[in-house]
């Protein structure tokens, strides 16, 4: 799916990044603090352009045609960009009626629906300001369900979060997980690397290092640089 080049003028900040994400499969990225792991996310999402390389998402090349591809990526942010202004439920309908062509009964139903499905019905008609942060970070997710995307993005979703409400943003990721989603996910926190990951991927200075299976990932990490991080936060 990626194998990309990226400059900051004349930083080199991904290098040879070739990354292959198939229909179904749960990929989940970890490394030291500007390794490049938003840039890969962002470039995937084209909130970033890269220089040289390809993105493929399921055979579509995402350069040549971001207006087609855009909505069948989901991204779910470390901070949660709800609009503030709007009600949850507004925030879950807008994107369906203005990019989707849906009438507002049909937006508000899908919605509802999304609402439940991260568990949080009664919420609906609060503005973002209202709620906790774990349940701001759950409408954040409905938000992106509503597009119905292909692949869903998550950059670091849990690290703004008060400890106490890590879990139940994770709880939602990990059922979505079983669900079948497609999923790209930065994140350290890795119990539910564990539990959901296919492949996970070690980056470390705008390089991937290192890659394998969990079991193999956590036991017996190969390169010194991934055996050192992975040392540090377990
Ligand atoms: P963190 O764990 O802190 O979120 P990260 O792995 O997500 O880090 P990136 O945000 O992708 O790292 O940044 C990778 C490198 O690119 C860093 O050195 C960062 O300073 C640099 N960088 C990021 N965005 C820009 C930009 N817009 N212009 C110039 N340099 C940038
Ligand atoms: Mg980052």
């Amino acid at each position: 799916m990626v194998s990309v080049n990226k400059w900051f003028s004349d930083f080199h900040v991904l290098k040879d990044i070739d990354l292959t994400v198939k229909s179904g499969e749960r990929v989940v990225i970890c490394g030291p603090s500007g390794s490049g792991k938003s840039t890969v996310v962002r470039c995937i999402n084209r909130l970033e352009t890269h220089q040289k390389g390809s993105i493929r998402i399921y055979g579509s090349e995402v350069t040549e045609r971001p207006e087609d591809l855009r909505g069948d990526v989901g991204m779910v942010f470390q901070q949660f960009n709800l609009f503030p202004h709007l009600s949850v439920l507004e925030n879950l309908t807008l994107g369906p009626m203005k990019s989707r062509g849906l009438s507002r009964a049909e937006a508000e139903d899908r919605a509802r629906r999304y609402l439940e499905r991260v568990k949080i019905p009664e919420q609906a008609d609060k503005r973002p300001g209202q709620l906790s942060g774990g349940q701001q970070q759950r409408v954040a997710i409905a938000r992106s369900l509503c597009m119905e995307p292909k692949v869903m993005l998550f950059d670091e979703p849990t690290s703004a979060l008060d400890p106490e409400m890590i879990s139940e943003v994770l709880d939602v990721m990990v059922e979505l997980a079983e669900e079948g989603m497609t999923m790209i996910v930065v994140t350290h926190e890795m119990g539910f690397a564990r539990k959901v990951a296919d492949k996970m991927v070690f980056m470390d200075a705008g390089e991937i290092v290192e890659t394998g299976a969990p079991a193999e990932f956590f036991g017996n990490p190969k390169s010194r640089r991934c055996q050192t991080f992975l040392s540090q936060i377990l």
